[in-house]
């Protein structure tokens, strides 16, 4: 699989809660890497007004509220909608603060489950279009969707991109911030990075996948690699890379990746290239 030498059209950007929250802590959130990552954020977005998708990770306040739900009411994920929700806020606050015209946009409101849809869930794209065309950042996290049965299913922050990206147009790109610098195959603290997936057949790298701690409610690794998959099946370029507050800019993330510096890990999920 060869490197494209575009850059991307647009870019979805999901910046895992794990980078500015203790999800083993309730309510943790580190005011100096979130402030960090917003500049980082904010930079982008001024550089490529109407480019860039901002999908926020839940961190200790999204999967408290996935912990201990009754399986006998089906509204039982409520409390996640306004957990997810004051995390958006928290970045369209830092982001206007920054000078960055920015919306939370919740995406149980033009989304819903639909068995019958290619993705499982059919999305109304105007209010996402709309945004970007008007050079407005829009802010998405995981959210409640509503079931056909009435009921509430709870929609991870990584899966939102698989529902984004065809509304992104040509050569959309998605990029996971996480705390690992891309899928690991040494286990737990190894430093060795599966550099690329086909996303045709991406069976081998799920055997690398470790079972998540207890307190996760996303699927962690395996989640993102799921989301990816089906992002690229759409026709985006993804990669999974570690986050890091203290970089000067994230713009390389919006150049073609031949252009990007050098040394710098990542799993890259594509489909083949066509010769
Ligand atoms: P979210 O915002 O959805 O919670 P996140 O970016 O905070 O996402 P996690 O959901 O915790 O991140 O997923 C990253 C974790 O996946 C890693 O810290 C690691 O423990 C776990 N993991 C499991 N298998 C692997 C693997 N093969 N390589 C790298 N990390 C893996």
């Amino acid at each position: 699989m060869t490197r494209t030498t575009q850059p991307p059209g647009s870019l979805v950007l999901k910046i895992g809660g794990s980078l500015f929250s203790d999800k083993s802590r309730p309510g943790s959130l580190d005011e100096k890497v979130f402030a960090s990552y917003a500049a980082l954020v904010a930079d982008l977005a001024k550089a490529r007004p109407g480019r860039i998708v901002l999908v926020t990770g839940g961190g200790a306040f999204g999967h408290g509220a996935l912990r201990g739900l009754d399986p006998d009411d089906p509204f039982a994920p409520l409390p996640f909608v306004q957990a997810t929700a004051g995390v958006r806020w928290r970045w369209v606050s830092a982001l206007t603060d920054m000078g960055v015209r920015a919306l939370p946009l919740q995406l149980g409101a033009f989304s819903t489950v639909d068995p019958a849809h290619p993705l499982g869930v059919a999305v109304a794209e105007e209010p996402l279009k709309a945004l970007l065309a008007a050079g407005v950042l829009p802010v998405l996290s995981g959210d409640c969707l509503l079931r056909p049965d009435g009921s509430l299913e709870a929609f991870s922050s990584d899966r939102t991109p698989e529902v984004l990206v065809r509304a992104l147009g040509e050569t959309p790109r998605v990029v996971t911030l996480t705390d690992v610098p891309g899928v690991l195959t040494g286990g737990p603290g190894s430093d060795d990075v599966l550099e690329l997936i086909d996303a045709h057949h991406p069976e081998d790298a799920y055997r690398h996948v470790w079972k998540e701690s207890e307190w996760d409610a996303s699927g962690a690794m395996q989640g993102k690699l799921d989301a990816l998959v089906a992002c690229a099946r759409q026709g985006a370029e993804c990669f999974i890379m570690r986050g890091d507050p203290g970089l000067s800019d994230l713009r390389h993330l919006t150049r073609p990746e031949d252009e990007w510096p050098l040394g710098l890990k990542r799993t890259r999920i594509a489909l083949p290239q066509e010769e």
